[in-house]
């Protein structure tokens, strides 16, 4: 059956654009593209081709190894083929490998198959041949068939033995290992380089294959590559020659050459993914680039029964660690509108695997970087997921854009009220300016009830849409309206749930003013200006009026400027603001600082000291342990020093109590902290129980 004329399209772009990446990268050691998005796409290209036989060409990537041999070298045919390695991305792929190669050597999977797990090392694999025991040639790679002569080259490097240290070396030896320039060396190249102007090496294995295409060996000796063998080929009829992987390693490294010292034997599957996963984190410590494992059979001959491919051996798979770049199909442009009206673009694509999750949505922050990738309807986009790091778009793949695309942009209108946006003459945002935008009200909502702010258990997001959307709350103050009953007879909400969110909405009338303050979400207002606005100014009146007649005032408190000052005076003078203070008033908060800053003695019998909170505590939440402390005078940090007087650790605690007990600070549990929250006249010898308890926590 043919191919459907798009996916005839498809393979054909794939295979050009595939075409000239590997150009750049073999021949011309200069990458155009992340190896993970040249990875996603080749891969794209063999699956298409596996469901298309009719679709593969003589040219496809996907019938070659690496590159054509370059030109200034004399090229020579391989003894024996050097092949590519085939590729697993997770463990679906590597049980898929290991079945294929049970099935092939006709093996029951009840008796595994013994397995050397070797670190994938990223540099340019070479095939040198000895002749009774002397370095004849070096070759690269090439296309697999035929590689450069570089022998006057890697005589350069020291790690590489120009004599085999064998007493009867056989007639003939053929290694084959990887060259590589270690990350410090890679460095200081890129240094000399930026220092002569000259461009810079995207990666240690470019600068690698470059260097050892340098048609002066003086450049290469002062690059100081290095060199891992993993690979021996013998005659046949070389007594005791080894008989499996492992015993080829230990060969190598007797014959004088250097094989790397965390290639371990694996007796399973379980042993192999474990080995994966220890090297997925432990390569971050070695000194030079590692892009996976390369899981070998153990025993040569069922290697040579297992036998290969046209471009890799049956009997090895190279595992990649997850990419943290990958390109993928932009589905649509998506907008939200924030608390503050500003409208953030949002890319939704096909979800990709990226550094452990799947990734489906980016944002893209603004009109300004929408125009800057110059993103069109239908593109091939690159995703980048580092980590923790929130997913970006970092850019477009031009050369895969369907004919025709339209461009996208911001909407003129407000996807949520259909009022225009606008954007002001010299800010990044674009805003929706209607105040009663069901979007912003959400957002406003969201923001209240945050846990910086009023703290409100079991309001979630889902929860927000539906008062607003149903119309039952429109402003903050509607929150403290609303009842158990008519919460129960809200969506996936239950009698007992409704009961304890009205209790937590109850609840949090409690917190302190300048939780309020930062509740109300006000432009340029975030905690710690809160904290320092709600100190000076120990109540919403008081506030409004310094905006209103002595703004000055405002701006002289430490770490508040005129921005605030003014955003601050706008706020109040705005009369839908002024009624939702009257309302939440009314309501019974007190949007006052407490007692302790109006005027009665100020409890301070924690002055001086710093607390750090983490993990779980058993029942205050981490809001209202910060709220006592503060209250009683302490000061809450989020990182442990020596400076630290006490750090309050609960269930699950982090990093935070293992580096308290290393620096030999007080570890309190929750018990020991409202010990020390009573001041010492209510409770005599409060302070010395928690002492205790740290000291017990300690040991
Ligand atoms: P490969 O690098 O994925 O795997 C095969 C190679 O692994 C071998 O040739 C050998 O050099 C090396 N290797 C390292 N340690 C080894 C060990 N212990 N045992 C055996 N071999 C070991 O395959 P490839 O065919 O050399 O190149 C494909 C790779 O090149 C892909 O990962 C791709 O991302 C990259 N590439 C990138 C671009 C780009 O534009 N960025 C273009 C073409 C190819």
């Amino acid at each position: 059956m043919s191919a459907a004329p798009q996916k005839q399209a498809r393979a054909g772009e794939l295979r050009q654009l595939l075409q000239r990446a590997a150009h750049a990268y073999y021949v011309l050691d200069a990458p155009v593209m992340e190896d993970s998005v040249y990875d996603h796409l080749y891969k794209e290209l063999l699956e298409l081709e596996a469901g298309h036989p009719e679709l593969i060409t003589p040219d496809s990537p996907s019938q070659r190894v690496g590159g054509s041999p370059a030109e200034g070298f004399s090229s020579v045919e391989h003894r024996i083929g050097l092949l590519s390695l085939d590729n697993a991305f997770n463990p679906a792929d590597l049980e898929a490998w290991y079945g294929r190669l049970l099935k092939v050597l006709d093996r029951e999977p009840a008796t595994p198959l013994e397995m050397v797990g070797e670190l994938k090392i990223d540099g340019n694999s070479l095939a040198l041949s000895y002749a009774n025991g002397l370095l004849v040639q070096a070759a690269t790679r090439g296309d697999g068939k035929q590689g450069e002569q570089i022998t006057a080259n890697v005589r350069t490097i020291t790690s590489v033995p120009l004599r085999l240290q064998l007493e009867n070396p056989p007639a003939w030896v053929e290694v084959r290992g990887e060259a590589l320039i270690p990350d410090d060396t890679f460095s200081a190249i890129n240094a000399e380089r930026a220092a002569r102007g000259e461009t810079l090496f995207a990666n240690p294995r470019n600068a690698c294959a470059g260097t050892l295409r340098q048609l002066d060996p003086k450049v290469v000796a002062a690059r100081r590559l290095d060199f891992f063998a993993y690979t021996l080929h013998l005659p046949q009829d070389t007594p005791q020659g080894p008989s499996s992987q492992w015993q080829s390693l230990q060969w190598l490294q007797a014959a004088g050459f250097k094989v790397n010292p965390n290639a371990e034997l694996l007796p399973d599957l379980a042993a192999v993914q474990a080995f994966f996963s220890a090297w997925d984190t432990g390569r971050r410590s070695l000194p030079y680039a590692t892009d996976g494992v390369v899981v070998k059979l153990n025993d040569l001959r069922l290697q040579a029964d297992a036998g290969f491919t046209q471009k890799a051996p049956r009997w090895a798979i190279a595992m990649k660690y997850a990419a943290e770049e990958a390109p993928s199909k932009l589905l649509r442009l998506a907008c939200q509108v924030g608390r503050t009206g500003a409208v953030t673009p949002v890319a939704e694509f096909e979800p990709v695997p990226l550094a452990g999750t799947s990734v489906s949505r980016a944002t893209l922050h603004n009109a300004g970087r929408l125009a800057e990738l110059d993103l069109h309807a239908g593109d091939t986009i690159v995703v980048r997921k580092a980590g923790e790091i929130i997913p970006e778009v970092v850019r477009v793949l031009r050369e895969l854009r369907p004919p025709g695309a339209v461009r996208l942009e911001l909407p003129l209108a407000c996807p949520e009220c259909g009022s225009q946006l606008v954007r002001e003459a010299g800010e990044a945002a674009t805003r929706c300016v209607n105040n009663s935008c069901p979007a912003i009200l959400r957002g406003t909502l969201r923001h209240w009830v945050s846990k910086g702010a009023m703290d409100v258990d079991g309001l979630g997001s889902k929860l927000i849409e539906q008062l607003v959307d149903r119309g039952l709350v429109s402003s903050i103050a509607d929150l403290y309206g609303l009842d158990a009953a008519l919460l129960a007879s809200l969506e996936r909400m239950g009698s007992k749930s409704a009961e304890n969110l009205a209790m937590a909405l109850a609840a949090s009338k409690k917190q302190p003013w300048h939780r309020q303050l930062y509740g109300l979400g006000i432009h340029h207002v975030g905690e710690v200006n809160a904290k320092a606005l709600a100190k000076a100014f120990p109540s919403a009146t008081y506030l409004a009026t310094a905006a209103e007649d002595t703004p000055e005032m405002i701006s002289a408190v430490y770490g508040i400027g005129s921005e605030i000052a003014q955003s601050l005076q706008q706020w109040f003078a705005t009369p839908a603001n002024q009624q939702l203070l009257e309302d939440l008033g009314r309501l019974g908060l007190s949007l006052t600082a407490g007692a302790e800053q109006a005027g009665a003695e100020p409890q301070s019998h924690l002055a001086g000291k710093t607390f750090v909170l983490t993990g779980t505590l058993p029942s205050l939440s981490r809001s209202a342990a910060e709220a006592l402390i503060e209250a009683a005078g302490g000061k809450v940090s989020g990182s442990v020093s020596k400076k630290t007087s006490y750090v309050v650790a609960g269930a699950e605690a982090g990093s935070k109590l293992s580096k308290a007990e290393s620096l030999g600070v007080a570890v309190l549990d929750e018990a020991g902290l409202q010990a020390l929250l009573d001041p010492p006249s209510s409770k005599p010898g409060g302070v010395q129980t928690s002492n205790k308890i740290a000291e017990e926590s300690n040991s």
